[in-house]
């Protein structure tokens, strides 16, 4: 690898033998590790001991570090000659500001890599034992964000959103289920639509709530799900009935109708 160069790579979303063989052969090879809060422990075990290690994760609404002191520190880093690798969970151009990140090293002139990671989504929905799409299903996916605007609102056109052939997948949105689930509603989704919660999807902490979208919201308080969680909604939720192939933990499972 090579030096005054950043490496921007996938962590992807827990299990550690979920990495791509590129990531963890950057991973050994670093001087320097930046890394986020969403990359598990498993995986920062696989950092050699004699590697710096900085953490720059941020938790919801509390910033460890700025994104723009993230900026600047990878920029000395590389301007001082260190082999760096930004390690972000999951994959750095979904969701993970990586790519805020690149344009300004591109913008400084110095150069990177992006190496893509297993996504939340794909983790999260093949651990549950849901597929993003299915013949008879679901054609086509969509990621969208739940995570308020800095108004303080929750910037979707969920008319737009509202397809029953396509599976909604919703990062950062367990704070505002609730709104999520009203929005779709409101705006004409069936009720009786399968949705889930992944919770720590692909780790041994991993656990599910498998419910409709009219009862999603209640059930997951109910069950006491934390971050990182991800929103799966369409028909596609049904087949976890029998595709659940890992179910580390605790799973609330509700009787959910096969629609189409
Ligand atoms: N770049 C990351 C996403 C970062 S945004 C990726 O590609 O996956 C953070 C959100 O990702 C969380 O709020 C949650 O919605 C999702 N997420 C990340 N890891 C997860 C995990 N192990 N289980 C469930 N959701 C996860």
């Amino acid at each position: 690898m090579a030096q005054g160069c950043v490496y921007l790579v996938g962590a992807g979303p827990g299990d550690p033998d979920l990495l791509t063989v590129k990531a963890l052969r950057l991973i050994q090879g670093a001087e320097v590790v930046v890394f986020d809060r969403l990359v598990s422990d498993e995986i920062l075990d696989l950092i050699p001991t004699g590697t710096t290690r900085i953490y720059a994760g941020k938790a919801l609404n509390r910033h460890a570090m700025p994104q723009d002191e993230i900026n600047a520190l990878l920029l000395n880093l590389a301007r001082a000659g260190r082999r760096v690798v930004r390690l972000k969970g999951g994959d750095p151009f979904t969701f993970g500001r990586g790519s805020e990140e690149a344009e300004h090293l591109a913008r400084h002139h110095v150069r990177f890599e992006v190496v893509p990671g297993i996504t939340a989504a794909a983790g999260c929905s093949a651990y549950a034992g849901i597929p993003l799409t299915h013949r008879g299903l679901a054609t086509g996916v969509r990621y969208v964000t739940g995570h308020l605007r800095d108004n303080n609102e929750l910037d979707h056109d969920w008319a737009r959103l509202v397809d029953g052939d396509t599976t909604l997948v919703c990062y950062m949105g367990l704070v505002t289920l609730p709104e999520i689930v009203r929005g779709l509603l409101d705006a004409g989704l069936d009720p009786a639509t399968p949705a889930a919660v992944v919770q720590n999807g692909t780790t041994p902490r991993q656990r599910h709530v498998l419910a409709t979208v009219a009862t999603l919201a209640d059930q997951v308080a109910e069950a006491g799900l934390k971050s990182p969680a991800t929103i799966i909604i369409g028909k596609v939720v049904a087949l976890a009935d029998t595709l659940n192939w890992f179910a580390p933990g605790e799973v609330h499972i509700e009787e959910v109708r096969r629609l189409g």
